[in-house]
């Protein structure tokens, strides 16, 4: 069965093609500049026709009939999609009541799932959410101390997000320690230019860093992490600052890139250091403060765990900062706690649940819709 998993994004689609039930990568690519001036693509209907004609181009699949399934990475599911989802109009609707909990993210997710519904009439499709992974969170550790009135009105609770990629390698790691994920305590550490972190407790999510939005937790590249929210308040008022300018501050302008002042990207905050930039330092030096203080709650909420993973682009490639992470660990936590490396795969993640629940669903519903 042949799956394509598309990744929408404001400007982007990125798609990877599988073969399941082996979960081959047939093919892959990234439409980029969707709807940005001077770009042949404006929209996102002319960027899934542009995938396919791709795929057709690249021989990865001779006709559009071969695609029997598309698999959408969705931000936020709230708390309405616990799991993935066959899309329909009723599942489109409650899509797009999500969207106000994710307003930079869901309608590019809505766009890319239209799209496909246009091109390729009839085609199955299952949304993937990157929140569901963590509807396991007690409600203790979701609910934040404000009045009940909010959570009520406005659904406003720590969600989680990176939810494939944290749910992917904690799979990875119960495969590299031969042990049931259902009996496994595990920390993952996603550190990309977004970061997370989560606390699994016999192999589902019990705590999860970013909260209502991908705002909250450790520090980033471009986004502050946790802070005291009175501090945003005192700012807004000194330099009467709108909500929307607030949040550019909070989102853009903070993280590696607000303290170093010279960039998001750990490479060159490392440059800097080595020619002595003070300011890049510090911002290395917050960023791994906050992950360890992390991984030093979590551990204490699970009871100790069987391993801690670091994954995405500083997880898997900074080599100098996960030694200096792991030096740290290794000097609290036993040696037979493991610390694994393991290179995550979020679209692998989404065709491999899209493909469980069409296999589970057969006989009960048609796959072509
Ligand atoms: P995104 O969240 O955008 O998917 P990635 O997972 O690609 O981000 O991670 C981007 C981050 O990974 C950047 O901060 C980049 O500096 C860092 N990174 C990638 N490769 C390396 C490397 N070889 N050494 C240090 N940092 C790296």
């Amino acid at each position: 069965m042949k799956i394509l998993i598309i990744n929408c994004g404001s400007s982007s689609i990125k798609y990877k093609l599988y073969f399941f039930p082996k979960g081959h990568l047939i093919d892959k690519g990234l439409i980029e500049r969707i709807g940005e001036k001077n770009s042949s693509i404006s929209t996102h209907t002319q960027g899934v026709k542009k995938v396919f004609e791709n795929l057709i181009k690249n021989r990865s699949v001779t006709s559009l009939k071969e695609i029997e399934v598309i698999g959408h990475r969705v931000v936020h599911g709230a708390e309405t999609f616990r799991e993935p989802h066959f899309i329909n109009k009723e599942v489109i609707r409650k899509l797009e009541e999500c969207t106000k909990l994710a307003p930079l993210h869901n309608p590019a997710n809505l766009e890319g799932i239209k799209a496909c519904s246009k091109v390729l009439k009839g085609v199955c499709q299952i949304a993937v959410f990157d929140t569901a992974f963590h509807q396991t969170i007690p409600e203790y550790a979701y609910m934040y101390a404000i009045p009940v009135k909010y959570y009520k009105n406005y659904k406003i609770r720590r969600y989680g997000f990176h939810g494939s990629s944290h749910q992917f390698v904690a799979k990875r790691a119960s495969e590299i320690l031969k042990k049931p994920l259902n009996k496994l305590n595990l920390i993952t550490c996603h550190l990309g230019n977004g970061c997370s972190i989560t606390a699994i407790k016999k192999g589902r999510s019990v705590d999860t860093s970013m909260g209502f939005t991908p705002l909250e937790g450790l520090m980033m590249g471009t986004r502050c992490g946790d802070i005291d929210c009175a501090v945003v308040l005192y700012i807004m008022e000194k330099e009467k600052l709108t909500p929307g300018q607030a949040d550019m501050v909070l989102n853009k302008k903070s993280g590696l890139l607000g303290i170093s002042g010279v960039s998001n990207d750990l490479r060159v905050i490392k440059n800097q250091i080595r020619k002595g930039n003070k300011r890049a330092q510090l911002a290395l030096e917050m960023f791994i403060y906050r992950i360890e203080k992390y991984i030093g709650s979590y551990w204490f909420i699970l009871g100790g765990a069987d391993a801690i993973c670091f994954t995405a682009g500083i997880g898997e490639n900074s080599v100098e900062t996960i030694d200096r992470i792991k030096k740290d660990l290794r000097k609290v936590i036993p040696g037979k706690t493991r610390i694994l490396v393991i290179p995550t795969d979020e679209e692998l993640m989404i065709a491999a649940l899209s493909y469980n629940l069409v296999r589970d669903s057969k006989g009960k519903r048609k796959v072509r819709n």
